[in-house]
C-alpha cells in the first residue's frame, strides 16, 4: 500500500468479496476512501460454504447487522458445533461432538480435562468429550443457543446459511455503506514499471483504476497469483481431497443446530441444516475414487439412489499463497488459499485477513510498513488450521480403503503436528505444547483435546487401571444434571427461527 491511498477496487463478488467490502467500508468508508466492488456477470460464485464458526457473529455485529436483519433472508440456522461420525473404529468412539464453547461450560470442562488427562495416563475414567458441553445438550435437543435475558452466561455460536443469499444480503448492506458496484469481466491486470497493479482491462471498453486492489476472484486468483505471480504452496501431500459433489435434500421442521460430518469410503460428507433444505456434500480425493462413484456413494449415504435431483460437482485445490498482501494487492478468500472445509474455517480466514490488514494499514498510516508481519501472521494461521485438519485424517483408525490407510500412515505431516501427537501419546498436557508452539490462538487446547479424545486416542480398556477417590473426583451425573438444567433456559430452534422471521 502506498501513502495517499484513496481508492480501493475489490475484484470478485463471492462471500469473500462482500465480507471484505463491508469491513473496509465500516472502517474506512467515512474517511474519504472510494470503494468499488467489480464482479463478472459471466463467472459465477463457487456457491458452497454454508457453515461458519463463531467469529461470523462478531463480523455481523461489527458491520451493524442484527440477526433479524439477515438470518431469515439467508435461510440461516444456528450452529453450536459439529458431530463427527464414523471417523474412528475404536469402541465407544464412533461419534463425538466438537463444540463452540460458551461461558456455562467453564463449570463442566474441568471434568473433561481431568478425566481425559488421567485416562491417557492409564486410569479408567470416561474421557469421551461430548457429554461435557452445553452445546451438545442444545444440539441433540434441537434448541437454539440464544440465551434469554435472565440467563447469566454469555453464549457463543455460529451459523449455517445459503451462501448465495448471504452474498446478496452483504451486497445490499455494503451499498448502504457507500460501496459502489460494477459488473465487468477483467481480462488483464496491467502493471506499472515497479510491478504494482496500475489498472485493470475489462471485456468492455472501460478500464478500471484504483490505488489498491483486493483480489477475491476465487480459485482463479486473477490478480495475486496470475498477474503478480505470487507463488502458491500446495498442501495436497497431507490433505488428499480435491473434489466435492453437492446435493440438496428436504429440510427438517425443527433442525438440529449442528453440522454433521460423516466419514465415507474416500472422504467425508457434510450435512448442513438450512431453513429451506439440507445442504449435503461429499468431499473426496479423485486419486482414490472417480466422480460418478463418489456421487453414487453420496446418494446411497443419503438413501436417495433413485432421486432424479441433479448433483453438482466441483474441484478445488488445497494450500495457500506465500504472501497474501503483495505490492498494492491483498488476496482474500479462495484466491489466497483453501484448506478443505472440514471445520468450516474459510470465512473466518477471510474475516481475519481483512481485519488484520486494516489493523496493519492503520498502524502503518496506509503504507506497507507492517506488511511482512501481516503476511507471517496470516500464513501461520493457515498452517495452524491445516495441521488441525490434517490431524483428523492422520489419527483416523479406519482401514476399509487405501484412502484411509494412506491417511492414517502419512509421514508427511508437519513437525508441529508430530510434536503435538507425541505429547498427547506421552500423556503430557497438550495445552503446554500448544502454548510452547504459540498455536493456542486459533484452535484452542479444548478443540485439540476434543479431537484426540473424541477419536478415542486413549489406552484401551484392558490397559487401564481403576481410579481411586482422587481420580474419580468429578461426578459425571451431577455434571450432566447441571448441563440439562442450563438447557432448560433455551427455546426450540424452530421457535427461535420463527421469532426472528416475525421480526424481519
Ligand atoms: C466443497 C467446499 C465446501 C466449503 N464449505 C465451506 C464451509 O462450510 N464454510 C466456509 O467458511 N467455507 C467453506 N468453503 C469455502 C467457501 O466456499 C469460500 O471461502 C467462500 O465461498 C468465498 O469464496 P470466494 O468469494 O473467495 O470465491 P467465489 O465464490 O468463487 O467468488 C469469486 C468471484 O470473483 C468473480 N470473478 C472471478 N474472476 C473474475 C474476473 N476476471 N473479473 C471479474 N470478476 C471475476 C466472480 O464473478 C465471483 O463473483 C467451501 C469450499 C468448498 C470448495
Amino acid at each position: 500500500m502506498r501513502s495517499g491511498t484513496k481508492s480501493i477496487v475489490i475484484l470478485g463478488g463471492g462471500t469473500a468479496g462482500w465480507i471484505a467490502a463491508n469491513l473496509i467500508a465500516t472502517h474506512w468508508g467515512g474517511r474519504g476512501m472510494d470503494i468499488t466492488l467489480v464482479e463478472s456477470p459471466d463467472i459465477g460464485i463457487i456457491g458452497v460454504g454454508e457453515g461458519s464458526t463463531p467469529p461470523l457473529k462478531g463480523f455481523m455485529e461489527v458491520i451493524g447487522a442484527k440477526e433479524s436483519d439477515w438470518m431469515s433472508r439467508c435461510d440461516a440456522t444456528y450452529k453450536v458445533g459439529i458431530t463427527f461420525r464414523d471417523w474412528s473404529t475404536k469402541p465407544g468412539f464412533d461419534e463425538y461432538f466438537h463444540p463452540f464453547l460458551s461461558q456455562p461450560d467453564e463449570f463442566s470442562v474441568p471434568a473433561f480435562f481431568h478425566n481425559s488427562y488421567l485416562r491417557r495416563n492409564g486410569v479408567d475414567l470416561d474421557g469421551h468429550p461430548s457429554q461435557f458441553f452445553l452445546a451438545w445438550e442444545l444440539a441433540r435437543k434441537r434448541l437454539a443457543p440464544v440465551a434469554p435475558p435472565n440467563f447469566p452466561f454469555e453464549m457463543n455460536y455460529g451459523y449455517h446459511f445459503n451462501s448465495g443469499l448471504l452474498g446478496q444480503f452483504l451486497q445490499d448492506w455494503a451499498a448502504a455503506k457507500g460501496v459502489k458496484y460494477r459488473q465487468a469481466t477483467v481480462t488483464e491486470a496491467v502493471l506499472d514499471s515497479q510491478g504494482f497493479i496500475d489498472y485493470l482491462k475489462t471485456d468492455a471498453e472501460e478500464n478500471i483504476k484504483a490505488d489498491f486492489y483486493v483480489d477475491s476472484t476465487g480459485f482463479r486468483s486473477q490478480l495475486l497469483q496470475q498477474a503478480l505471480a505470487v507463488p502458491f504452496d500446495s498442501c495436497a501431500d497431507v490433505l488428499f481431497n480435491d473434489s466435492a459433489v453437492v446435493f440438496p435434500t428436504d429440510p427438517d421442521e425443527n433442525p438440529q443446530p449442528q453440522t454433521i460430518s460423516t466419514a465415507l469410503k474416500y472422504g467425508w460428507a457434510w450435512k448442513i441444516p438450512l431453513t429451506s433444505r439440507f445442504g449435503n456434500g461429499y468431499v473426496y480425493s479423485s486419486k482414490y475414487v472417480d466422480d460418478d462413484a463418489a456421487e453414487k456413494e453420496l446418494r446411497e449415504h443419503l438413501g436417495l439412489l433413485d432421486s432424479d435431483i441433479a448433483a453438482r460437482k466441483l474441484k478445488f485445490r488445497v494450500g495457500r499463497v506465500r504472501e497474501h498482501w503483495f505490492k498494492n494487492c491483498l488476496a482474500v478468500g479462495l484466491s489466497q488459499g483453501f484448506i478443505e472445509p472440514l471445520e468450516a474455517t474459510a470465512l473466518d480466514m477471510v474475516q481475519e485477513t481483512v481485519v488484520r490488514f486494516i489493523e496493519a494499514a492503520n498502524k502503518g498510516d496506509l503504507t506497507d510498513r507492517f506488511r511482512d508481519e501481516f503476511n507471517t501472521r496470516i500464513s501461520k494461521r493457515f498452517d495452524a488450521v491445516r495441521d488441525y485438519i490434517v490431524c483428523h485424517y492422520r489419527i483416523n483408525t479406519r482401514s476399509d480403503t487405501d484412502y484411509w490407510r494412506d491417511n492414517g500412515s502419512n509421514e508427511k505431516i508437519s513437525r508441529s503436528l508430530r510434536e503435538i501427537l507425541t505429547a498427547w501419546l506421552a500423556g503430557k498436557n497438550i495445552t503446554d505444547e500448544l502454548e510452547r508452539q504459540s498455536l493456542d490462538a486459533y484452535f484452542p487446547s479444548l478443540s485439540w483435546n476434543c479431537l484426540l479424545a473424541g477419536k478415542g486416542i486413549y489406552p484401551t480398556k484392558d490397559q487401564v487401571r481403576p481410579g481411586n477417590e482422587l481420580a474419580n473426583k468429578y461426578d459425571l451425573k451431577k455434571n450432566a444434571r447441571y448441563l440439562q438444567g442450563c438447557a432448560l433456559n433455551f427455546r426450540s430452534h424452530r421457535e427461535q427461527l420463527d421469532a426472528l422471521r416475525a421480526r424481519t
